[in-house]
């Protein structure tokens, strides 16, 4: 393990009886699902490369510790498995055949415990080990006819395009569309019996999903994703109700709460600030907050709290944006995002003396600032630069 603190990667694997026997193995067996396995691992690639994963190798070795434990508690090697993270604040996990699953920071932001992290995670595992993608090879849509799908059903809010294009028709399937209700049903059947197996608190699994759906209809969000969409939400909530339902001897569970919040506290400073810039202000603000309770000397979170109420227009509190920024200049005086935030917002103010010192030790700090000139055009208007003087009289 890299950098995550070993007594927690123990804690989350303690609690889990290791499956008797040899570990089983996910293995392409046929030809034709060898083939699968070469095509998703070229659209994988491409996705790997994108730009679109996170490199957080404490966070990745956390969401891997769960993984681990739900594969063993149930028999398969976890070497199979592996985590990435992706860095889009939707709501949304999916995985490929061989294995790899990826979380979006969106999803993760919006969970409270390990138990709602299980769920998920062990929902996704079964995609894999039940060979859901082989299965569906046959009546799988073409990437167009998935999105034109989704384009006519529910007009999507936000620009989420760059990432579905980078997705291919496997992932395409996986993250957008899903399986069909009946394998989508045995992946939460399944997961829930690895949840259960784990020790983790089922309770927990339907809980997950109403807060999403709660999330989306609050805010009135459409997203284009499969975790994204009211109806296939409600189906998880329901399969997992009913199953909780009929488990009558099995009470509680463990919900690991305090570990979650510490192992994943930095996604709520990294997805906010998705968040933000994808225009989800309300979002960012009750992220950022969260990671500002965790973390109260952290210059960063104020500058992006008060940058949100910037940015927000009419939404926003230009009060409360100004405050922030002063007190992050005040921890940090050579923070430079807070003076190009603070500095525009003085001048939009009208406050133009006001604001150019911001402007000035902002470019003075930031010398690759890849917004130079607007800034520059800014401070040009507030130190207007004086009429040349009147040439001297000839003598
Ligand atoms: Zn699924």
């Amino acid at each position: 393990m890299r950098g995550f603190p070993a007594a927690l990667v123990l804690l989350v694997l303690a609690p889990c009886a290791h499956g008797a026997g040899t570990a089983q193995s996910l293995v392409a067996t046929t030809a034709e699902e060898q083939g699968l396995w070469q095509r998703v691992a070229e659209e994988q690639a491409a996705l790997d490369r994108s730009g679109f994963v996170l490199e957080e190798p404490e966070l990745e070795d956390y969401l891997q510790a769960v993984v681990a434990r739900l594969a063993t508690a149930d028999g398969l090697a976890e070497d199979d498995f592996s985590v990435k993270l992706v860095r889009d604040p939707t709501l949304n996990a999916f995985a490929y055949p061989n294995g790899r699953l990826y979380i979006h920071t969106g999803l993760l932001a919006r969970m409270l415990n390990e138990a709602q992290l299980a769920s998920v995670l062990a929902h996704e595992m079964t995609h894999a080990t039940h060979k859901h993608a082989l299965k569906s090879q046959r009546s799988l849509k073409t990437k167009t006819g998935i999105l034109q799908a989704i384009s006519l059903s529910a007009p999507v809010a936000g620009d989420f395009s760059p990432l579905i294009d980078l997705l291919g028709v496997y992932g395409t399937a996986a993250a957008v569309s899903g399986y069909s209700k009946g394998l989508e049903t045995e992946a939460d059947e399944v997961g829930w019996q690895r949840m259960r197996k784990c020790g983790y608190d089922t309770g927990e699994a339907p809980v997950v999903f109403r807060v999403l759906m709660a999330d989306l209809s609050e805010h009135a969000r459409k997203e284009p994703f499969f975790f994204g969409t009211h109806p296939k939400l409600a189906d998880r909530e329901k399969n997992f109700a009913r199953l909780n339902a009929a488990d009558k001897k099995h009470t509680g569970g463990e919900k690991g709460e305090e570990r979650f919040a510490q192992a994943t506290r930095r996604v709520l400073l990294i997805n906010g600030e998705l968040e933000m810039r994808a225009g989800r202000h309300d979002a960012a603000r009750d992220q950022l907050w969260r990671y500002r309770v965790a973390d109260p000397s952290s210059v960063r979170v104020r500058w992006l709290i008060g940058e949100n109420e910037r940015v927000a227009g009419a939404q926003g509190d230009p009060a409360e944006a100004r405050k922030l920024l002063e007190e992050a200049l005040a921890m940090d005086e050579t923070f430079a995002p807070a003076h190009r935030s603070l500095g525009i917002l003085l001048y939009r103010a009208g406050e133009l003396a006001a604001a150019a010192p911001h402007l000035r030790r902002f470019l003075d700090l930031d010398r690759t600032a890849h917004d130079r000139a607007y800034i520059e055009a800014y401070l040009e208007k507030c130190e207007p630069t004086p009429p040349p003087a009147p040439p001297a009289p000839a003598s």
